[in-house]
This record gives structure tokens, C-alpha cells and sequence, in this order.
């Protein structure tokens, strides 16, 4: 309103128009300033490692995944309803681009949402707890109405960690939404949670009301290097 109230009081003269409608004129911009000020800091907040968007995204090259579910997901019905998503691939297949582009439509639909990997979250949890704050981590997670935990996998757990992990999904389990991507199928994340009891436990949490998208097919990294070497390789025209 400081910034715009001159250019506008000037302009509403000029047209003669009543003290009313400037001020509404002038409030109309104040709101639309906050809330893009607001939608800016959420995603700020939601600390994604990169920002991208599901137009960049291209879904030929990734057939296996049903392009109009994704932007349905994009809409944020699901997170309302309590539901999780997992997107379960190998190595450059898109999930981290997937899930951040679902994550990005979510903060600019008002929803809190954070990005962290599965190591960095149990990190996380472990230095907390180190520093008996382990409870105001947990409610500043439970605050989130989306918790996406990328790559989910690469890296097994000491058994307190895999603990701590046990316990954020078992605490969101139908009242707050988790998006998880891993490499591995669900079948292999034993491996990654230490015990058959826990890893059954935590996967029947998470998949009952769970949208799930298997995203095999051919890395889209490895395609677009294999692509750049060829072109360079290639043989000029004559
Ligand atoms: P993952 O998390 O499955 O390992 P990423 O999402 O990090 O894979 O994808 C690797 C790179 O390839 C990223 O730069 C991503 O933006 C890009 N990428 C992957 N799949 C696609 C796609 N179908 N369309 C456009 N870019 C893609
Ligand atoms: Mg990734």
C-alpha cells in the first residue's frame, strides 16, 4: 500500500473516481502482494533441492506414468483426504522432479510442505534427539500437511534410526500425507528398515490409503548424456 498508494490516488483523480473504489483499488493490491508473498515463503520453507515444475516434465519420455493422475495429484485433493503417495523407480527415472513439481502445486495451493531426503530426515531425528528436542521436531513435522522423504534406499539405517522413521510415518498415518520415492520395491525395504515386523508395520501405515506409480523404464539422465555424447560423436555434414 506504501508503494502504490501515490501512482493510484494520482490515477483515481485523473479519472474522477470515488475515494471508495481507490481504496479498494488499493487494497485489492496489498491482499495480492501477501499472498504472493506468502506462496513465495512456503516454498522457501519447503527447502526443495531444486525448483521444478511438472511442465518441464515430459511425460512420453516416462510412459509408465499416467500423466493426467499426476496433475490430478497436483490439485491436492489426495493430501485433504489423508491419502500418501509413493513413486517407486529406478535411478533418473523422475521421481525427485515428480515429486518436488507435486510439492511446488501443493505450496502454491496454501498446503505447508517440506522436502527432506530419508538420510537428511533421519539425521535430523538423531540430532534432536542428541539434543533432547526430539519432541518440537516431531510437532513442527506434524504441522506439514505434506512430508515428501525422497530417496528412501539408497542408504540403510542404524536400528534408532529406522526407529525414528518408524515413528514420523506411524504418526502422519491418516492424518497427514507423506510422499515417498524410492529406488527399491517394496518388497527389498527390509533392507532399508532393519527387521521384517518393522518394515511390515510401516508399509501396511503407508500404502493403505496410498497412490502408488511404479516409474521403470530407461533413465532419463543416462538418455539425455547418451544423446549429447552421440551428437558430439556425431559426424559433421558435409
Ligand atoms: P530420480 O529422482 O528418479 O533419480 P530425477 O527426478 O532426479 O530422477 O531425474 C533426473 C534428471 O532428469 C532431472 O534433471 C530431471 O529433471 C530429469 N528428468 C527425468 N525424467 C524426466 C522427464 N520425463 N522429463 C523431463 N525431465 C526429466
Ligand atoms: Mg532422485
Amino acid at each position: 500500500m506504501l508503494a502504490e498508494h501515490d501512482k493510484l490516488a494520482r490515477e483515481a483523480t485523473a479519472r474522477d473516481e470515488p475515494y471508495d473504489a481507490y481504496l479498494l483499488r488499493l487494497t485489492e493490491l496489498e491482499v495480492a502482494a501477501r499472498s504472493a508473498n506468502a506462496v513465495a515463503a512456503r516454498i522457501r520453507a519447503a527447502g526443495f533441492p531444486v525448483v521444478k515444475d511438472l511442465d518441464t516434465f515430459d511425460f512420453t519420455a516416462c510412459p509408465a506414468l499416467p500423466r493426467q493422475r499426476v496433475l490430478e495429484l497436483a490439485r491436492g485433493e489426495w493430501v485433504c483426504q489423508r491419502f500418501n503417495c509413493c513413486l517407486i523407480g529406478g535411478s533418473g527415472t523422475g521421481k525427485t522432479h515428480v515429486a518436488t513439481a507435486i510439492g511446488l502445486a501443493l505450496c502454491r495451493a496454501g498446503r505447508r510442505v517440506r522436502f527432506v531426503t530419508a538420510a537428511g530426515l533421519v539425521t535430523e531425528l538423531e540430532e534432536a534427539q542428541q539434543e533432547h528436542r526430539l519432541d518440537r521436531t516431531l510437532t513442527a513435522l506434524d504441522r506439514l500437511d505434506l512430508l515428501i522423504v525422497d530417496e528412501l534406499g539408497y542408504l540403510s539405517f542404524s536400528r534408532p534410526g529406522a526407529e525414528l522413521l518408524f515413528q514420523v510415518f506411524a504418526d502422519r498415518y491418516e492424518r497427514r500425507s507423506l510422499l515417498v520415492t524410492s529406488n527399491l520395491p517394496f518388497g527389498e525395504w527390509g533392507t532399508v528398515f532393519q527387521g521384517e515386523r518393522m518394515t511390515a508395520a510401516l508399509l501396511d501405515r503407508l500404502t493403505h490409503k496410498c497412490h502408488i506409480f511404479e516409474m521403470n523404464g530407461e533413465s532419463y539422465r543416462f538418455r539425455e548424456s547418451m544423446k549429447a555424447t552421440a551428437d558430439k560423436t556425431a559426424k559433421p555434414k558435409k
